[in-house]
């Protein structure tokens, strides 16, 4: 198919071409097409020792342009999900649509950008060759490769970097230089699993709140995967508490309120703890499903 627009990066916000309308599709928070729509979402992994039931009927709906972030105790299935929806993983019972198609369909046309806790960036290759890679495998010609590098170099805030290597780097910047390759084929979606788990709180601070620049630029819908509360309120339009295994979804609480222009300060304020508090006492509550 055409990616001849792939190169825009300020295109309107998705209200989805043609092809990813498709009625299967429900329910959505917005009259526009979702993004992610999951109805009974299960998949029981087949371990040596027996079955690990590791998502149980999970039922989503993900807008064009929400950042959703998924939050619960480690195990409980939120890699499993995001896992899913890259098509990485076979869900064993229940409905996945990804931009309109199967899981399998949207991966095939690269819908989407995975960004994983730690950057696996290559040491070998200098920052602008890691962040073109991608584009290489698939044979994007050089002078479009390195357009493409240099624009998403410079949306992470790593021009000047392109020719250091990953170990000249500190680690959030190598954490961006990742994001800048989940950039690179311009995905209306991107999958973010603890990205910033490893760094510090004060780099982690400072990447919130670039990365909330970044998607109010983008206009891309992000589902995102945190142990942190602050994080998770603060970034998402929506967050998703979920159980232990089994992952269920227990609550979903809207951060709207918060609006989209986020100084880190807004933490402070009475909303902020107090949507920080409901997401607390959905986890609480989730454990207590654990017999
Ligand atoms: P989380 O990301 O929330 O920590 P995961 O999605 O990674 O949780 O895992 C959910 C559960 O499924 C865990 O108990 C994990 O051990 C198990 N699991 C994950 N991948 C596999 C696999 N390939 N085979 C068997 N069990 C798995
Ligand atoms: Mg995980």
């Amino acid at each position: 198919m055409s990616r001849a627009g792939a190169l825009a990066l300020k295109e309107p916000p998705e209200n989805g071409p043609a092809e990813t309308e498709r009625p299967a599709a429900r329910a959505a928070p917005s009259s526009a097409a979702p993004v992610v729509a999951a109805r009974g979402l299960s998949l029981t992994y087949a371990a040596a020792d027996g079955p690990v039931r590791a998502l149980a009927d999970v039922d989503l709906t993900v807008a064009p342009g929400e950042f959703v972030s998924f939050i619960g105790p480690s195990g409980c299935g939120k890699t499993t999900l995001l896992r899913c929806v890259a098509d990485l993983e076979q869900p064993t019972g229940g409905e996945l649509v990804v931009n309109g198609v199967s899981a399998e369909a949207a991966r095939l046309r690269r819908d989407y950008g995975f960004v994983f806790q730690a950057p696996a960036l290559y040491p070998w290759r200098t920052i602008a060759r890691n962040v073109g890679l991608p584009l290489e495998i698939f044979g994007v010609p050089r002078a479009e490769r390195r357009e493409r590098v240099a624009r998403y170099l410079d949306l992470v805030q790593l021009d000047g970097f392109a020719k250091k290597y990953p170990w000249q780097l500190s680690g959030g910047m190598q954490q961006r230089a990742s994001i800048a390759r989940a950039l690179c084929f311009d995905p209306k979606l991107l999958l973010m699993d603890e990205p910033f788990g490893a760094l510090d709180e004060i780099v982690r601070d400072h990447l919130n709140a670039q990365l909330l620049t970044l998607w109010r630029k983008t206009a891309k819908t992000i589902l995102f995967v945190t142990h942190s509360i602050p994080e998770a309120v603060y970034l998402s339009t929506r967050v998703v508490v979920m159980s232990p295994r089994p992952g269920r979804i227990i609550d979903i609480v809207d951060c709207t309120a918060l609006g989209r222009e986020r100084p880190l300060e807004i933490r402070e304020t009475p909303e902020f703890l107090r949507l920080g508090q409901r997401v607390r006492e959905g986890l609480r509550a989730g454990h207590a499903y654990d017999a």
